[in-house]
């Protein structure tokens, strides 16, 4: 059941503020000036580097000062409702976040990485015609301690922050953060980059820029505050190559063409140093997949360095697609390969778990129908 809870009143909550944020609440609760630095930093250790949720452990504080921490603030994250766990090791959270919303998490664990694929809106306003999130209604933005807070309750259910006098483990579980959940992030950006920047605080939880990555379905005139304001890698909903079709599936086309969100994409590296820039296309049986497609995708991005991910349509209940057959996708990655460009066919994960790209917030949509109708057989 969603239990709806109060909306934050009266205390702050510390996660989620930016370090001059922090030191504003700080001395707005009295914390003298002059000390204000060093409290900022004393206090965002421990919340970032230890991940303490109790102000009484925070041991290297006076009591004094613990204590007006404790009558001024709060340490709220979200709270994880439920979890699963695939049979591939891909694990999906249920989290809830104030208000009673609900949004999904999920872990997907490789050899040589782990990446957490976090939400930034609950449902989309957008509604592409493949994305069972777009078929939601939006409720809300998440704030900037909803979206880090998910990082961090990760790291809690993975048993990842140090151990203080344990020797630093430089083997991380949770390496890398995309930001694919459910949303599109460039219509939350600024909640998305205050907690980006916390992310990769290298007092905190430390993560390069280069290990996080935004996914746009493209929000052409915030992509370049992307590469300014965060510098993380940048992926692209593509899926199409030409306007007609791309209109379609990705209806935000329509407001910005292809050849508009091209030229903006042709900047991004170059603003952001950074490497290359995902194209991620889903693989649409008859709609998007002829070899002509994938000719026509490498003349478009040509001299914008790039990786094309495919990504098999993952399907969900009434979704009005098909995926490609695995020998057509195979094709088409070879036409891509041999123009130059890598073209890896994302393996689906967590797919017993409805965890897979476009499915989130499925079993909690069911679970929200049913309720619905238990309480109109109750007569409600
Ligand atoms: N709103 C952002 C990020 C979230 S969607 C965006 O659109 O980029 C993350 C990725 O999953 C996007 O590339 C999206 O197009 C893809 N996706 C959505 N539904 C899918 C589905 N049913 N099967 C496969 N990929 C899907
Ligand atoms: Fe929103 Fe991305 Fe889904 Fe499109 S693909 S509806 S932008 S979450």
């Amino acid at each position: 059941m969603t239990i709806p809870r109060k909306l934050p009143e009266g205390p702050v909550n510390l996660v989620g503020l930016t370090r001059p944020a922090l030191l504003e609440a700080l001395i707005a609760a009295g914390t003298p000036e002059k000390q204000g630095k060093m409290r900022v930093n004393q206090v965002w250790q421990w919340l970032y580097h230890w991940g303490v949720r109790d102000f009484a452990k925070m041991t290297n504080l006076s009591k004094d000062y613990r204590a007006l921490l404790a009558d001024n603030f709060v340490i709220d994250l979200p709270e994880i409702v439920s979890k699963q766990v695939s049979s591939d090791g891909t694990r999906k959270y249920l989290v809830r976040i104030a208000g009673g919303h609900e949004v999904e998490v999920v872990y997907i664990p490789e050899t040589d990485r782990g990446t957490l694929c976090i939400s930034s809106q609950v449902g989309c306003t957008l509604t592409c015609s493949f994305c069972h999130t777009g078929t939601q209604k939006l409720v809300r933005n998440l704030t900037p301690g909803e979206i880090v807070g998910q990082v961090m309750l990760a790291r809690d259910d993975l048993g990842e922050w140090p151990v203080p006098g344990a020797p630093r483990d430089e083997t991380r579980l949770l390496s890398n953060v995309v930001l694919m959940g459910m949303g599109e992030p460039l219509y939350n950006f600024d909640n998305v980059r205050d907690a980006m920047k916390i992310a990769m605080d290298p007092e905190g939880i430390s993560l390069s820029r280069r290990r996080i990555t935004l996914s746009t379905s493209g929000v052409v005139p915030e992509i370049a505050r992307a590469a300014e304001e965060i510098g993380c890698l940048l992926a692209v909903s593509f899926h199409a190559t030409t306007d007609e079709v791309r209109d379609k599936l990705v209806p935000i086309n329509k407001r910005w063409n292809i050849e508009t969100l091209l030229n903006t994409l042709r900047d991004y590296p170059r603003l952001s140093n950074s490497e290359r820039i995902t194209f991620e296309y889903v693989m649409l049986k008859d709609v998007n997949d002829s070899d002509a497609d994938a000719r026509r995708l490498v003349k478009l991005i040509s001299g914008i360095p790039a990786k094309i991910n495919l990504i098999p349509f993952n399907e969900w209940p009434g979704a009005p697609y098909q995926r490609s057959d695995q020998d057509r996708i195979k094709a088409f990655a070879d036409v891509v390969y041999k123009a130059g460009y890598a073209s890896p066919i994302r393996t689906p994960r967590g797919e017993d778990i409805m965890a897979a790209c476009g499915q989130l917030k499925s079993a909690t949509e069911r679970a929200r129908k049913s309720r619905k109708d238990i309480a109109q057989e109750a007569g409600l």
